[in-house]
């Protein structure tokens, strides 16, 4: 195991940080607005979890509480926590949003509604995570076999809907734009917009792409279109 020096100062969690304000704050809502959860410290792991109940109530009043851990990353509230369904109360199924180890599968990265700068965005980020667990207890209900609400596929197909939905639902103009978004059409600011406009790409779709660059990110974007690219090319020989 590998041990840090002993003269090597252990850097600060990130509940410790700003002398611990962000933890106080976020305890003092979460205690209001889901009293069945509460804080677990690991000093020695320097690492925070919530555990307990999520109470969900029904239209009906009927309420059910569902077991769940929620893990805190060491870049928060920088970037979101994961949630885990503690109880194995649902089967972890891909098309009940689930990940084989019980996490819950909220949305697609890029569409995280989870704001690291809103004081109070645990408590909404939960309360995104009740709808989830909810619309777990409606499928089973419906028994259907059918998602309550809207859903991304997984892998490369949920981005790839995202990015469509981006550009407005036009698959042609997605097919037009595949090389340029896996950065393979050598497309220059002042060369013709792939889209087949007739204008420059500045002047079309190069704020449309820079816009999906950001919320996708560079290196994820090549990869998925890259592999779309060479599908496509395949599909057609
Ligand atoms: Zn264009």
């Amino acid at each position: 195991m590998y041990r840090r020096a002993p003269t090597q100062a252990k850097p600060k969690a990130w509940y410790q940080r700003d002398g611990g304000g962000r933890l106080a704050q976020d305890r003092e809502r979460i205690a209001a607005a889901f009293p069945g959860l509460s804080y677990q410290i690991d000093e020695q792991a320097g690492r925070v979890f919530l555990e307990g109940t999520i109470t969900l109530v029904a239209e009906c009043g009927i309420s059910t509480p569902i077991q769940a851990r929620v893990e805190f990353p060491d870049d928060y509230p920088e970037h979101e926590s994961r949630v885990y369904d503690a109880a194995q109360r649902f089967p972890y199924e891909a098309d009940r949003h689930f990940y084989p180890d019980g996490r819950c599968c909220l949305w697609l990265p890029p569409e995280s509604r989870w704001n690291a700068k809103d004081p109070d965005g645990l408590c909404r980020f939960l309360e995104e995570v009740a709808v989830f667990l909810d619309q777990q207890l409606t499928y089973e209900a419906v028994g259907k076999g059918r998602w309550p609400g809207r859903q991304r596929s997984h892998g490369d197909t949920g981005y790839v809907e995202f990015v469509l939905e981006l550009l407005g639902g036009e698959q042609r103009l997605l097919d037009a734009l595949a090389p340029t978004l896996a950065n393979r059409s050598g497309v220059q600011r002042n060369s013709p917009c792939p889209c087949g406009s007739g204008m420059k790409y500045k002047r079309c779709h190069l704020r449309a792409v820079e816009e999906i660059s950001r919320k996708v990110g560079l290196v994820k974007l090549y990869a998925i279109f890259g592999r779309w690219c060479t599908n496509a090319a395949t599909d057609t020989k």
